[in-house]
């Protein structure tokens, strides 16, 4: 069977709050970090502990950071062909780790796209470590762009992981949804956030057994819509 979802909706105000609470979070954990570093060479252990802890905060933080306020002049062209190449290549070190081949295939003559390049980095680097996470002991990726429609580029990108069931599906893209022991669930969060700025769609296709597809349409001129500077692009 065949699971297709498309959410574009509801995470505006989500985005919002996000934005301004993740701010207010990282000064003092910045802070916390430093002297949990400094106190170190006395309380070894107790000390490791927190620092894992406060990583995990911060990765949260970071994760939350990448849906924020609309703005107005950051969207420029791009080629998002090199987007993608870099994405990749940044991954591969844990694609490596896990026996997890990337291909990516392009059937676009013109991959050019007016995006905010950051944020779309992060939306390929959350779906491929998805997909790298999906296939422990290794498998294929890949990863298709098609220009057929020349107002569009589509994205596929598709894996041989376990895929996700039927019942599963409404959840993705839900704040804390995750089914990973050390997952944040805000990954596809994140994902449908930005390519709804972008105006664009992703949607979900998975059969259990066989893996999973996500597919993505983004427009090539995604007008006055911005997210938020940030920084972005945590593997
Ligand atoms: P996280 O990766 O931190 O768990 P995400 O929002 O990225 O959070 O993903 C949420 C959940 O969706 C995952 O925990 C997993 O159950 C499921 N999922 C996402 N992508 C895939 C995939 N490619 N294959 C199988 N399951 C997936
Ligand atoms: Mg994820």
């Amino acid at each position: 069977s065949e699971n297709l979802i498309r959410r574009a909706e509801k995470l505006s105000i989500v985005g919002e709050l996000a934005a301004g609470i993740a701010h207010e979070i990282r000064n003092p954990l910045t802070a916390l970090k430093g002297f949990l570093q400094l106190l170190k060479s006395k309380e070894t252990s107790y000390v490791d502990i927190m620092l894992v802890e406060i990583e995990r905060i911060n990765q949260i933080v970071n994760e939350f950071m990448c849906m924020a306020k609309p703005h107005t002049d950051r969207f420029v062209e791009m080629d998002l062909k090199e987007i993608i190449d870099n994405v990749i290549f940044m991954l591969q070190p844990q694609a490596l780790l896990y026996n997890v081949q990337m291909n990516f295939e392009m059937d676009a003559k013109d991959s050019r796209i007016i995006c905010e390049p950051n944020q779309l980095k992060q939306v390929f680097i959350n779906l491929i470590k998805n997909s790298i996470e999906a296939m422990p002991s290794g498998g294929n990726i890949t990863v298709l762009m098609d220009d057929s429609d020349t107002s569009a580029l589509q994205i596929v990108i598709r894996d041989e992981g376990p895929g996700i069931s039927e019942d599963q599906i409404p959840y993705l893209g839900k704040p804390f949804y995750t089914t990973k022991e050390k997952g944040t669930g805000l990954g596809l969060m994140v994902c449908f956030k930005i390519i709804e700025a972008h105006h664009g769609y992703m949607s979900i296709q998975s059969e259990l057994g066989k893996g999973t597809t996500m597919v993505i349409r983004l427009p090539r001129t995604a007008t006055n819509q911005i997210l938020e500077e940030t920084s972005c692009c945590h593997v």
